[in-house]
């Protein structure tokens, strides 16, 4: 197996340079080039060619590699398939908006929580990633963006997001954080302190592990938090996503506003509106009726949040349904009526499957 130079302490990596009779002063040269992201030794250009060559047969540079690369057609989403030394497959995605450049990236390999509406889950849970893992699916953007194809290209002429480096981070992609809290925690420490993203453009999201929440209140860092909430009922909620089974939802919710409340934050709630098709191919609302939004306002009077209303995105193995316009307008009017701050999220990158909830490994399995 090949030694990830990542990984290795600064130490480790002058040991393993002099074993290769090299001057100490490589290590370093090679350790900025791990800092900036570099995806193999050929583009570590100080490097004389026959170490590069050398460096190839024996190590990687970070413990993920990319297999796969896909854009939107838009320009401005990019996914990435990546594989972990033990050939376990996850993917992260890179944003590029008006705000700045966002990364979504993933906490687990797979997701044990098996919500009903995410194909993240269609595998169950692998295990957790590390630290390094984690922190390197930011490298690779970052890499990326410095090296983007669409970066002569002004997306955004009134923003601000045409620069090259990663702003915002979203612990959203594929895996449930607050399950590997300890390493979320590692990697966003490592996030603010390495490569200076502040607390506030960190967004961590969760099913509602309340006793994670709580630990994140603990923690005491400025973060944003967001809870996918998805029903306005126990009942309802219990069906679509497990974990209400044993957080309820008032409990999760009781722990996220303490959550805010500490750090002055608004709560951010995501809301997939889901419906589904009956016997006469039309849509019935799920969790989308005009009284589901007023029990979704009562439910959050009073609450400093901001609701993100997500129209369902096609995933071929589930059998939901997208609500029409009019239904998502009229649920959204409904919640603004009743003083509740919302908005509809705009979906990126539905064409290369990376909007929410469509984060899955095989549908771009083995297409190396
Ligand atoms: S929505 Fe999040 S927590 Fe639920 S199954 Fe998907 S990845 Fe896991």
């Amino acid at each position: 197996m090949k030694t990830i130079l990542f990984n290795l302490t600064d130490t480790e990596l002058v040991e393993f340079i002099t074993k290769l009779r090299q001057p100490k002063f490589r290590a370093k040269q090679i350790r900025e080039w791990l800092n900036r992201g570099a995806p193999d030794f050929k583009s570590m250009k100080n490097l004389p060619e026959k170490l590069r060559l050398d460096l190839d047969c024996i190590a990687q540079t970070l413990p993920v590699r990319i297999i796969k690369r896909l854009d939107s057609s838009d320009g401005q989403t990019t996914k990435f398939l990546l594989e972990l030394n033990d050939c376990e497959q996850i993917e992260c995605v890179l944003m590029r908006t008006s705000y700045g450049n966002s990364v979504c990236v993933s906490s687990q390999a797979g997701c044990a929580m098996g919500c009903k509406f995410c194909a993240s889950t269609l595998l169950g849970l692998k295990r957790n990633l590390t630290v390094n893992e984690i922190y390197s699916q930011i490298l690779v953007a970052q890499w990326e963006l410095r090296n983007d194809k669409f970066s002569d290209k002004p997306i955004h002429p009134n923003g601000d997001a045409n620069n090259n480096d990663v702003s915002h981070i979203v612990i959203m992609g594929t895996g449930e954080p607050l399950q590997n809290i300890e390493n979320v925690i590692g990697f966003i420490e490592r996030a603010n302190s390495d490569m200076g993203i502040g607390w506030r453009k960190i967004t961590v999201s969760t099913c509602g592990i309340v006793p994670g929440i709580k630990e994140l209140t603990k923690w005491g860092r400025p973060i944003n938090l967001a809870i996918s909430l998805h029903a306005p009922t126990n009942e309802l909620r219990s069906e679509i996503m497990p974990i209400n089974n044993k957080y309820k939802l008032e409990d999760v919710l009781d722990a996220a506003t303490e959550f805010s409340n500490l750090h002055n934050r608004q709560l951010m709630i995501e809301y997939i509106l889901l419906g589904r098709k009956n016997k006469d191919d039309e849509t019935e609302l799920l969790n989308s009726t005009p009284e589901h939004a007023e029990k979704l306002s009562t439910l959050l009077k009073g609450k400093n949040c901001m609701v993100n209303l997500i129209p369902w995105n096609a995933v071929d193995e589930r059998d939901f349904a997208a609500p029409s316009g009019n239904a998502v307008h009229r649920f959204q009017d409904i919640l603004i009526k009743n003083g509740i701050h919302t908005r509809i999220r705009r979906e990126r990158g539905q064409d290369i499957g990376s909007a929410c909830g469509q984060l899955r490994l095989n549908n771009t399995k083995g297409t190396k």
